[in-house]
């Protein structure tokens, strides 16, 4: 296996990402201060939910 240790990953997995919760009118959305954003959520849980997710966090089945 070759990997390149000099190709910058396009979006590195790192503990820098800082998720976030926006409230836009009725719906959330999750943000990460790596300058992703989730989807428009009826409810601030899912949104929450959107963040785990982007984190590679498994989501919790309840
Ligand atoms: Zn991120």
């Amino acid at each position: 296996m070759y990997q390149d240790p000099a190709d910058p990953p396009v979006h590195n997995p790192s503990p820098g990402h800082t998720t976030t919760t926006v409230e836009r009118g009725s719906f959330c959305l999750a943000r990460c201060s790596c300058g992703w954003s989730g989807a428009a959520r009826r409810s601030r849980d899912r949104a929450r939910t959107d963040a785990r997710e982007h984190l590679g966090a498994p989501e919790p089945q309840d």
